[in-house]
């Protein structure tokens, strides 16, 4: 669905699909040009990130792999305790790989800094983190992100694989949930 489809749930519109493909194809590029000569192995963390990571592979002109994690904050609410459990591991033996965690959106940063370190101790060769957004507060956790779409504000926003209560994955563009939604 698009925009006009949940018209009054949303206060504005963030990013269409055009400029989220446009951005992800820059991305694409920079990764590229980054990992020229070696092998890369992205990693999605589900479910969020299902989105992004078809288009952003898609928008490479060579080869990579995909694999996927499933993660689980403990606590409750809507903020993360960084206590972090796995739900699914990858299926890959990432030792000696370049890895990229994909993730649709940084928020405390507390998920990706624990992921970060976890996967660091499996001997990669290289971990870095792509994200297409990055909300103010993750800006202060100890978490280096190489690849960010855009820095957004701290509001809550849906589409484009980022819900509320499962709900919105399925928009096509990413745009601001409206306080009557939740309240
Ligand atoms: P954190 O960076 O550990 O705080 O966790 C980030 C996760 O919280 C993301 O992967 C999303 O699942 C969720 N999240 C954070 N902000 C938003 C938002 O604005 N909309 C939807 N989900 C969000
Ligand atoms: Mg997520």
């Amino acid at each position: 669905m698009d925009s006009s489809h949940v018209e009054n749930d949303l206060v504005n519109v963030l990013f269409t699909e055009e400029q989220i493909q446009d951005r992800l194809r820059e991305l694409a590029g920079e990764i590229e040009a980054d990992y020229e000569g070696r092998d890369i192995l992205i990693v999605g963390i589900l479910r969020g990130a299902v989105m992004v990571m078809a288009d952003l592979a898609r928008s490479f002109s060579r080869h990579l792999e995909m694999d996927w994690m499933a993660v689980s904050s403990y606590g409750s609410g809507t903020k993360s305790s960084g206590v972090v459990r796995i739900l699914k591991d990858l299926d890959t033996d990432i030792s000696g790989r370049h890895v990229i965690i994909v993730d649709e959106i940084i928020d405390t940063g507390l998920t990706l800094s624990w992921l970060t370190s976890n996967l660091t101790s499996r001997n990669p060769a290289s971990v870095e983190i792509c994200t297409l957004l990055r909300k103010p507060e993750a800006l202060t956790m100890p978490v280096e992100v190489k690849y960010v779409g855009w820095d957004i504000p701290n509001e809550f926003v849906v589409g484009y694989g980022l819900d509320y209560r499962e709900r919105y994955r399925n928009l096509r563009d990413i745009g601001t949930l409206a306080p009557h939604v939740y309240s």
